[in-house]
């Protein structure tokens, strides 16, 4: 089986003491066992080395970005040798803010999927379609197509975890339906089993990220193909430690 994951995209916020606080919270929270979920929390950048060593051990961190290559002369930017340097284990790659405010394509965003997995890490890849995408029937050729630039480069799915976001859901409030998630996680699964293989079909985690609350997260999590969340606005409050309950 998929084992639930549930991740905490923590986006740029949070001064060190905001930091600390949802820390603490999170160390005080009683969620089920690693054998049940898979908990990921994303911090900005500045503040990895602090979640890492001040974060409960079965809680693991993310972060939310990294370098296209190996790294160099590339000013501001953060290489995936510099994460495995520091044993962060996972990073989130093609967030849509990413894709829309600094124009990353679906190949820029495959290059590094494949990239960062090459160098250790295990990554959260986003894809979901705009408001304007889903109004003219394109959803599934948006999704496909960025799911098609990462699987064109990457053979093994082990340390993938797909994350469908859809953009109109993003911190709107406006959350998809139990039904709205399911068809497309389905039917990217459907393209997983047609375009990459029936075993990584079956077996990569499918998640669903878009105003994901403690209130809506347990009718989302019952979808049968529905692994998990990609918590935004949530994953700052001590909501989240409700939707990471939202495994069982
Ligand atoms: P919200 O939960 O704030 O809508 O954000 C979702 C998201 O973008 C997670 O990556």
């Amino acid at each position: 089986g998929r084992k639930f994951f549930v991740g905490g995209n923590w986006k740029c916020n949070g001064t060190s003491d905001e930091i600390k606080k949802i820390i603490s919270t999170l160390n005080a929270g009683q969620v089920p066992s690693q054998d049940v979920v898979e908990v990921v929390v994303s911090p900005p950048f500045v503040f990895l080395p602090l979640v890492k060593n001040e974060l409960r051990p079965d809680f693991h961190v993310a972060a939310q970005n990294c370098w296209v290559k190996k790294g160099g002369a590339f000013t501001g930017e953060v290489s995936a040798e510099m994460l495995v340097n520091l044993s962060i284990p996972w990073v989130i790659l093609g967030h849509s803010e990413r894709r829309a405010l600094l124009g990353e394509s679906n190949e820029f965003v495959g290059d590094k999927v494949a990239y960062a997995l090459s160098q250790g890490l295990k990554v959260i890849a986003c894809v979901g379609e705009t408001l304007e995408q889903r109004e003219s029937g394109s959803t599934m050729d948006v999704v496909a197509a960025q799911t098609k630039a990462i699987a064109d480069l990457v053979k093994d799915w082990t340390n993938v975890v797909i994350a469908y976001e859809p953009v109109w859901a993003i911190g709107t409030g406006k959350v998809a339906t139990p039904a709205q998630a399911q068809e497309v996680h389905a039917e990217l699964r459907k393209w997983l089993q047609a375009n990459v293989s029936a075993e990584v079909a079956a077996s990569t985690r499918i998640i669903y990220g878009g105003s994901v609350s403690g209130a809506n997260c347990k009718e989302l999590a019952g979808q049968p193909d529905v692994d998990g969340f990609l918590v935004g606005g949530a994953s700052l409050k001590p909501e989240f430690i409700d939707i990471i309950k939202a495994a069982e």
